[in-house]
């Protein structure tokens, strides 16, 4: 399993907020359930985290009304790394990805 972060955005209105709160709980309770929403702070965008074989996958699991709105990310770490997770990782990424690169911030 893998773990992905999908990302869906939607207008900053609302009205938008509302149809999309509406189309998440007729998809599923699982989605209101599981997703972080930014409406309150503006930021409208929802993102859910899962564990699943491949992008694609993942893609499905966003209601059909969002999902071609959705960003689905890779997730390589987890939310509360430990040093060893960290160093795991940039071991896995392969030489000439040193910290700083943009990709990790330096401890
Ligand atoms: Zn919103």
């Amino acid at each position: 399993m893998t773990r992905f972060l999908i990302e869906i955005p939607h207008e900053a209105s609302k009205t938008s907020c509302m149809r999309e709160l509406d189309a998440y709980l007729q998809a599923g309770a699982h989605y209101l359930t599981n997703a972080e929403w930014g409406c309150l702070a503006n930021d409208h965008r929802a993102w859910l985290t899962v564990d699943v074989s491949n992008e694609i996958e993942a893609r499905m699991l966003v209601p059909p009304v969002a999902r071609h709105k959705a960003a689905v990310r890779r997730y390589d770490l987890n939310a509360n790394p430990s040093t060893q997770t960290i160093a795991s990782f940039k071991k896995s990424l392969g030489p000439g990805q040193e910290a700083g690169a943009g990709i990790l911030p330096t401890l």
